[in-house]
């Protein structure tokens, strides 16, 4: 890991500013060969995090840019490395040609995620901290980027390190238990041990909780708007997606032409499923009908069940509320509340029922309460949501090894059993904050990052 690499940390759009990072043992050697300080002081003798305003130069001495530099030097810097940072004028030509002249002086490319790795192997982040980084810069929505930043700033981690610690000094007891079996344990300190793995369980617990609703965090809750023909699919979609102006992304489906969109909604990002069908619907509505409907809703966490406000409730209708009472979660929205026909009939459910019209816009808001209410966000401080699969994971196995050591102890097994059993605890959390991880499984998660992290 001696080498020293580069990226462009900006993107590869134009921009007011573009900003090359280094990092490595030859970062401030490198950038000294590029960056020529006005006030004439070579870099090296540059105080650290200090900007320094100054002429970017190719090595035959052409003038690339005027632009600011700021180094970090070792172990005092994001990746534990010496750093530099030049901040350029955001043209991708100036900032691809100073690229050129690091690689030129044997700086390497860094690869997706490098800088945050090396930030993580030294020591700078442990690896939930690390893993937020990612999530900080992909966040969609403001909650997302809120749990983010508290678990950058090491909100599982500490957490969790608190319990880890607790564990260490039970095993170290029973350790020295099994080393010296004439001892036994004090009556007293069993049942600090029992409370010490109760209180663990229970933090664990609640933290694994989390996870059902931060899973959705990243992917959106997968929703379905459903409805017979006409019922005012596409016209809520649209209404939706003009009105909620944080439309976030409109990605290729993976397995079929179709497009998937997100919107966030009532604090929660939605992903609408089967999209295209939706769009399509008056097109596909004699082929498909409601059949189309159905497929949706059985993949669906969320159900928007639509009833045309304007129609008497029929058998179709009947088939698409008792489909909505079988989903996970499920709203019925009456549409065309506008309409001088709109007769605000009552359906006869338990659900929650809205009525809206795409073309007002009025009960949009009611729509988003109450999805909001279905969806609640966990009442924990910032950063404690679970979002990471792997993270979810890791508390759980921990959480079932807490599980079996407690029932160990009740049942009155040997410390053998109960240490077994509290280390198999630690091991999980240690895979959690990447205390005890495997080399190919850190390589991994860092190579969703994207180059320049
Ligand atoms: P879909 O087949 O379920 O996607 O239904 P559409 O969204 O295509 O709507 C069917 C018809 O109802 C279209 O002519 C829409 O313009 C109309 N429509 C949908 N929603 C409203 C509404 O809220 N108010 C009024 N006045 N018309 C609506």
């Amino acid at each position: 890991m001696s080498d020293t690499i580069a990226a462009i940390a900006t993107g590869a759009a134009v921009s007011a500013i573009g900003i090359v990072r280094l990092s490595g043992p030859e970062a401030i050697s490198a950038a000294e060969k590029l960056f020529f300080p006005l006030s004439g002081a070579p870099l090296q003798t540059a105080e650290s995090r200090k900007l320094i305003y100054g002429e970017l130069r190719a090595r035959d001495g052409a003038l690339l840019d005027l632009c600011l530099c700021t180094i970090s030097r070792a172990p005092n810097s994001y990746t534990g490395e010496d750093t530099a940072e030049l901040q350029c004028h955001g043209s991708p030509a100036v900032l691809r040609a100073a690229l050129e002249e690091l690689f030129a002086l044997g700086v390497r490319q860094a690869k997706p995620g490098e800088f945050t790795k090396r930030a993580f192997l030294n020591g700078r982040l442990e690896l939930t901290a690390a893993e937020a980084v990612a999530d900080l810069i992909d966040a969609e929505t403001t909650e997302m980027a809120r749990n983010a930043a508290g678990q950058l700033s090491g909100a599982i981690g500490s957490k969790t390190e608190k319990i880890y610690d607790a564990l260490t000094d039970i095993c170290a007891h029973y350790h020295a238990v099994l080393d010296y079996p004439d001892e036994d344990i004090e009556p007293f300190l069993l049942e600090d041990y029992r409370q010490t793995l109760a209180n663990a369980a229970s933090q664990l617990r609640r933290l694994s909780g989390t996870y059902r609703r931060g899973r959705y965090f990243k992917t959106g809750i997968p929703t379905a708007i459903v409805g017979k023909p006409n019922a005012g699919k596409s016209s809520l979609l649209n209404a939706l997606l003009g009105y909620d102006r944080a439309i976030v992304t409109a990605l290729p489906g993976t397995t079929r032409d179709t497009i998937e969109e997100k919107l966030s909604l009532g604090g929660c990002l939605l992903r609408l499923i089967d999209t295209a069908g939706i769009r399509d619907a008056e097109d596909a509505a004699e082929r498909l009908g409601v059949e189309r409907s159905f497929a949706a809703m059985q993949q669906a966490e969320l159900v928007l069940a639509l009833l045309d406000g304007t129609e008497r409730p029929d058998e179709a209708s009947a088939a698409v509320l008792h489909a909505a009472e079988q989903a996970k979660n499920a709203i019925v929205v009456l549409t065309k509340k506008d309409r001088e026909d709109y007769c605000a009939f009552r359906p006869d459910t338990a659900l929650p029922v809205i009525e809206l019209s795409a073309v007002t816009g009025e009960g949009i808001p009611e729509l988003e309460n109450a999805i909001g209410a279905l969806f609640p966000l966990p009442e924990v401080p910032a950063g404690e949501i679970l979002t990471n699969a792997r993270q979810a994971e890791a508390v759980q196995t921990a959480l079932e090894y807490l599980e079996a050591a407690e029932a160990a102890m009740a049942a009155g097994e040997t410390p053998d059993i109960v240490l077994t059993e509290a280390e198999g605890a630690m091991n999980a959390i240690g895979e959690l904050s990447g205390r005890n991880l495997r080399e190919d499984v850190t390589s991994r998660i860092f190579a969703r990052f994207c180059v320049g992290k």
